[in-house]
C-alpha cells in the first residue's frame, strides 16, 4: 500500500496537522509530529483548484504576443479566430499542453475544456486536445465537451459531427445561442438535446443571448434537462440574461433553474453586467466558475489561474466579507468539482488527495493575494513545485 505524509500543514480552519495518503486518497489529519514526510512549513493548504470552463484549442499560449482583433460582436469574434487560424505557427496539441502546464503549476487539479466542432476544423482539434489530454494523464483531469462554435443549424455537417465526437471521447455536448446563432431555439435544442440522450452525455450549452430571449432559452433549457430526467447533468455557461432581466423573471427563471438543477458557469467577464452570483446560490442554483477565453482571439486576458478567477468573481460581485471570498472560492474549488463529477473532493478522509499550499494567513488572503502554488499535489503525487510542473 502506498503511503505519503506531507507534516506540518495549516488547514483553511485554522488547525496544524500531518497528512497521511493513502493510494491517493486523505487518510489522516494528524496532530503534527516530527516523524517522516515533507514538512510544508505551516503554509496553507487548500482544495486542489478546477477549472469550469476553458478553450484549450484556442489560446495563443506559446505564441509571440498576438494583438486582439476581433470586433465587439459574438459572429465578429467567430470571423475573427477563424481568420487567423492560418497564422498559428504551433500546433493545437502543442498550444494545449501548454495550457494545461499553466493550469497545473497555478493548482489546477481538473478542467472542462470546449472544444471546437465546426465545418473547417471538423474533429481535428479534437483529435489533438485528446492527445494533450492523454500526455497529462494522472496530472489533471481534462473533460471535453464537442463544441459547436459555429453553430449547428447554420453549419453544414456539424451535427454528425458532434455525434462522432460523443462517440470518440467527448464527454460533453455542447451548444451556442440557439436563438442568436443558429436563430432556432427549438431546432437547436433538439438537435442537442437528442444527441446528450443517445451517447448519455452532459450537456454544456454557451449562452450569450441577453434580456427576454435569453431568460427564454435558460427556462427551455431547464424544461427539457427535467423533461428528459437530467438533473445535475447540464450547465449553462455565461447566461448573461440573468444580468439583464426584470425581478419577476429572474424569480421565475431562478426557480426553473434550481428544480431543474441546472448549472451555472460564470467566469466574472470585464464587460456588462455579472450574472447575480450570491442570489442564484442562495435560491439554490449550482454556479461555478472558470477562466473561459485565455489569451485567445476572443480575448488578450486570462492566465489559467483559478485562485485569480476566484478574486476576480469576488471583485466584480462586491463579495468583500471572508464569507463572500470563501463562496468565490467554493465556486473555483467544491462548486465547480461537482459540476465536472469529479467524485470525492476537498480535503476530507476519503477524498481524492488533491491540495495545493500558499504562503498567505487565511484561505480569504489567499484569494486577495493570489500567491505563488509552493505545492500542487494530485492524489497524493506532487505535480507542481513553486510554480513549475515538476
Ligand atoms: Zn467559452
Amino acid at each position: 500500500m502506498t503511503e505519503t505524509r506531507f507534516r506540518n500543514a495549516r488547514l483553511p480552519d485554522g488547525r496544524t496537522v500531518d497528512i497521511t495518503i493513502r493510494e491517493g486518497s486523505f487518510a489522516a489529519f494528524d496532530d503534527p509530529t516530527n516523524g517522516d514526510g515533507e514538512d510544508l512549513g505551516g503554509k496553507l493548504v487548500l482544495p486542489g483548484l478546477v477549472d469550469g470552463h476553458i478553450h484549450l484549442d484556442k489560446t495563443f499560449l506559446g505564441l509571440p504576443w498576438r494583438p486582439h482583433r476581433a470586433g465587439p460582436t459574438v459572429p465578429h469574434r467567430i470571423a475573427a479566430e477563424k481568420a487567423g487560424r492560418a497564422d498559428l505557427t504551433l500546433s493545437v496539441e502543442d498550444r494545449a499542453k501548454r495550457f494545461l502546464a499553466r493550469e497545473v503549476s497555478l493548482g489546477t487539479v481538473a478542467l472542462r475544456s470546449h472544444v471546437d466542432i465546426d465545418p473547417d476544423s471538423r474533429l481535428d482539434h479534437l483529435h489533438q486536445v485528446m492527445a494533450a489530454r492523454d500526455a497529462f494523464a494522472g496530472i489533471v483531469d481534462v473533460q471535453l465537451v464537442a463544441f459547436p462554435q459555429s453553430g449547428v443549424l447554420i453549419a453544414p455537417g456539424v451535427a454528425a459531427l458532434l455525434d462522432a465526437a460523443l462517440s470518440e471521447g467527448a464527454e460533453l455536448v455542447g451548444g451556442i445561442d440557439p436563438v442568436g446563432i443558429d436563430g432556432d431555439m427549438d431546432g437547436h435544442l433538439d438537435v442537442i438535446f437528442a444527441l446528450a440522450e443517445k451517447h448519455g452525455a452532459g450537456v454544456d450549452i454557451h449562452l450569450h443571448d441577453p434580456g427576454h430571449k435569453g431568460a427564454q432559452e435558460l427556462r427551455a433549457i431547464a424544461a427539457r434537462t427535467a423533461a428528459l430526467g437530467m438533473q445535475g447533468k447540464v450547465t449553462i455557461s455565461h447566461a448573461f440574461a440573468l444580468a439583464t432581466i426584470d425581478d419577476r423573471t429572474l424569480d421565475l427563471t431562478i426557480g426553473d433553474l434550481r428544480d431543474a438543477d441546472v448549472a451555472i458557469l460564470t467566469s466574472a467577464p470585464g464587460t456588462g453586467n455579472l450574472i447575480p452570483v450570491a442570489r442564484l446560490r442562495d435560491a439554490g442554483v449550482r454556479v461555478f466558475a472558470g477562466s473561459d477565453n485565455v489569451r485567445d482571439a476572443w480575448s488578450p486576458f486570462g492566465n489559467g489561474d483559478m485562485l485569480e478567477r476566484a478574486m476576480l468573481v469576488a471583485y466584480r460581485a462586491g463579495l468583500r466579507t471572508d464569507e463572500g471570498l470563501a463562496l468565490a472560492f467554493e465556486l473555483a474549488t467544491g462548486a465547480a468539482a461537482q459540476a465536472l463529477d469529479y467524485g470525492p473532493y476537498g480535503l476530507e478522509l476519503g477524498a481524492r488527495a488533491d491540495f495545493v499550499t500558499v504562503a498567505a494567513e487565511t484561505l480569504a488572503e489567499a484569494v486577495v493575494e493570489r500567491p505563488v502554488r509552493s505545492l500542487v499535489v494530485k492524489g497524493g503525487r506532487i505535480t507542481a513545485r513553486d510554480g513549475a510542473l515538476v
